[in-house]
């Protein structure tokens, strides 16, 4: 009796577990292929349940720095404070507009962790999945802008394919603790963004790619004829190659042929005919 009660369970937890792990394959997948130098591919209920983990992790925290403020005000003259700004755990300087098109993000200028553009949309050019997921998004300036150099590259037989553009503050932050679980925090910060200091977070980056890398985030794109024409033209449409050759010292960052920034036409034309970064053009660090 007993066992006939359970058969139907066994069946229905059969077809939940084969359920889950059909869409945990077409996650792996799809999840390939950001940057940060390294194919992190850990899944999304994983993430989920550590977020829970890190909203509480989270709360702590800013009560301690609520703490520390109020503390650190006591001491010293508030106007000095205000100037100062905010910063992270880590002493990055927190954007006070989020918003802006020129705004900066790398290892010392982060995102509020609750910054999630409001105008994200979905870009119509070529992704080699067909999956509508998150990172598929660019605010809209970004996307009208990567829309229209996706059918200039078109109309001239290019073979361009976007790859990743929106990554959340929280994907970060996972694709971040995974790196650090793998390497350490140090060896982490090297090659992969601390949450907050992507500049994925934007909304206004996209990785781009094409076949002749197997739709890779390589260097060797930078010698196809897409990356060629993508470094020629992407001022033309506000865009810039955001981490340029011989330029690690200023951005921190490996060459990236594939990963664009858009900053609007003036900007872009500026940066790339200067063969300059935005650090520089903004005239920070
Ligand atoms: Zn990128």
């Amino acid at each position: 009796m007993q066992q006939l009660k359970l058969i139907p369970f066994l069946i229905i937890t059969g077809l939940l577990l084969a359920a889950c792990s059909a869409d945990d394959n077409s996650q792996e997948k799809a999840t390939e292929n950001e940057d940060n130098h390294t194919s992190v591919n850990e899944k999304q209920d994983i993430e989920k349940r550590n977020n829970t983990e890190k909203e509480k992790e989270k709360e702590d925290n800013s009560d301690k720095a609520d703490k520390k403020d109020e503390k650190g005000k006591n001491k010293s003259d508030k106007a000095k404070d205000k100037d100062k700004g905010k910063v992270t755990e880590a002493g990055s300087k927190i954007a006070e507009d989020p918003n802006d098109i020129l705004v900066l993000v790398n290892k010392a200028h982060a995102l509020p962790d609750d910054y999630e553009p409001a105008d994200l949309v979905f870009p119509d050019v070529r992704f080699p999945f067909t999956e509508d997921l998150p990172k598929k998004q660019m605010r809209k300036e970004a996307a009208k802008a990567l829309e229209k150099m996706f059918a200039e590259a078109d109309s001239e037989k290019l073979d361009l394919f976007a790859q990743s553009g929106y990554r959340s503050y929280e994907r970060q932050d996972a694709i971040f603790a995974a790196n650090v679980e793998k390497n350490g925090e140090k060896a982490a910060n090297n090659y992969s963004a601390r949450p907050g200091e992507s500049e994925h977070q934007t909304g206004l980056v996209m990785d781009v790619t094409s076949p002749e890398v197997n739709y890779g985030l390589e260097i060797e794109f930078g010698d196809t004829k897409e990356g060629k024409w993508l470094a020629k033209h992407a001022a033309d449409y506000g865009f810039i190659i955001r981490y340029p050759e011989e330029k690690e010292d200023i951005t921190e960052y490996q060459y990236e042929p594939w990963h664009i920034r858009y900053v609007g036409k003036k900007a872009a034309k500026e940066i790339m005919s200067e063969g300059i970064t935005l650090e520089e053009y903004l005239g920070v660090k």
